[in-house]
């Protein structure tokens, strides 16, 4: 399709990316050009609530002041030295960042991805030096239906088939082992002593938002102590308030206190963050960990050209900056509550919606549609329609992730827009 006049705004930008664009993504059909806290508005003006925020990465709300300010005032003085030489922001972003999480080193990167792939890095290199496993035989443990990233190492542990076929050869040294399943784990451990790491989420968020029971990483990080293995959590799409705490695994952060006690705390080895940690401005990510394990990296085993510079380290500390100061783990979780609440009322006399699951503002309902049928596709179009954008992830789950700014008033305006779109669908 070659953009014409009769086309409508959006149209014409849609096919501009349908022609010059490699087809690697299959967005719903609306061009945003403006966004505001919670809103975003496309070509024509038509405002939205945004319930993705960009995968979670829009946490403080869309182009946040005091995140777009550190980032108009950093990128005015300085913008990128390499690492070849210091710069006056990297070392506070470090010390502010290590001392919001409770970690004494963090190894700054720019995609979540990159951030997995130093960690995996970290962990083997770990496995051999510290572990003492022989060289080229250390295993990484991973869950089935994982989500880290799009890097040729990284769909090489994923079973998503989508992701993978015609991409191999695969890189090696990962075990998979299911979901939720600490004895699972047990097995793994106890009979292969390669082990170097377990990778893991607290949450599933791309498969669909699958929450574990309540002590399932806090038996990981005890079986991983059992085993000297590493316990490596991926908070990249969990973290930064996003379920109603600091992190879903909540280590010991002060900031967090009143939520940390709701479950367990578990401090990972490894901590993965990426997304929010920017607040959607600035690609930023970072991997966390203590002395014992970061003290194996040293000068040449790894690096990026953009990692740790100097917009980056001002954005990121602004970021963090506002998930504190306007308590946004909190808000989360008092919005996730009610939003819960509210869909389980609708859901009982539904025949379209099955269930709703997720934790503080990550949410996901379950369309009653086997998977290969339209229908979330048709019921975010709908909610479109409505000024509501939201994304359905393997056919039949719809997630919901508001920035966590918003207000009860307007999560009450959404879940009139929600309960409205979805009666449109409901069996006459
Ligand atoms: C988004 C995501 C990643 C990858 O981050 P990118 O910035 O897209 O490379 C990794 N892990 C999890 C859990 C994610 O949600």
């Amino acid at each position: 399709m070659i953009a014409s006049t009769t086309m409508s705004k959006s149209e014409q930008f849609i096919a501009l990316e349908d022609q010059f664009g490699a087809h690697n993504y299959h967005p719903l059909p609306v061009v945003l050009e403006r966004g505001e806290g919670v809103f975003v508005f496309d070509v024509d003006g038509k405002k939205y609530y945004d319930f993705l925020s960009a995968y979670s990465a829009v946490n403080q709300g869309h182009c946040h002041p005091h995140i777009i300010g550190a980032l108009i005032e950093q990128s005015k003085k300085l913008t990128l030295t390499s690492r070849a030489f210091h710069n006056n922001r990297l070392g506070k972003f470090e010390q502010f960042a290590t001392s919001f999480f409770g970690y004494d080193k963090l190894l700054p990167m720019n995609t979540g991805a990159e951030a997995v792939e130093t960690s995996i890095k970290i962990a083997r290199k770990w496995g051999y030096e510290v572990k003492e496993i022989e060289e080229n035989s250390a295993q990484i443990v991973v869950c089935e239906n994982n989500f880290h990233g799009r890097t040729t190492t990284i769909i090489s542990f994923s079973n998503d088939p989508v992701a993978r076929k015609n991409f191999g050869p695969f890189t090696g040294g990962f075990l998979k082992i299911p979901y939720d399943n600490a004895d699972a784990l047990e097995d793994v451990l106890k009979s292969n002593p390669n082990i170097a790491a377990f990778l893991v989420e607290p949450i599933q968020g791309e498969a669909g938002v699958y929450v574990p029971s309540d002590d399932y990483l806090l038996k990981c990080k005890a079986l991983c102590e059992k085993y000297n293995v590493l316990l490596m959590v991926d908070e990249i799409q969990t973290g930064i308030g996003r379920t109603g705490r600091l992190l879903a695994s909540c280590g010991n952060c002060s900031c967090a206190e009143k939520n940390c006690s709701q479950t367990p705390a578990v401090k990972a080895d490894i901590l993965i963050l990426g997304k929010a940690l920017s607040g959607g401005v600035y690609p930023v990510s970072a991997v966390l960990a203590d002395d014992h394990i970061m003290s194996v990296i040293g000068p040449g085993n790894h690096g990026s050209t953009f990692g740790g510079n100097p917009v980056a380290a001002a954005v990121a500390i602004a970021a963090l900056e506002v998930v504190r100061d306007e308590r946004l783990a909190e808000n989360a979780d008092r919005l996730g509550q009610l939003f819960r609440k509210k869909m389980k009322e609708y859901i009982a006399t539904s025949q379209i919606v099955k269930l709703v699951r997720g934790k503080g503002l990550l949410n996901a309902i379950v369309i009653n549609e086997d998977k290969s049928s339209n229908a979330a596709w048709e019921i975010c179009l709908g909610l479109r329609d409505r000024g509501l954008l939201a994304k359905p992830t393997h056919g039949n789950i719809i997630r919901f992730a508001p920035p966590l700014v918003m207000t009860e008033a307007q999560l009450l305006d959404c879940l009139r827009i929600i309960t409205a779109t979805l009666t449109d669908f409901e069996p006459v």
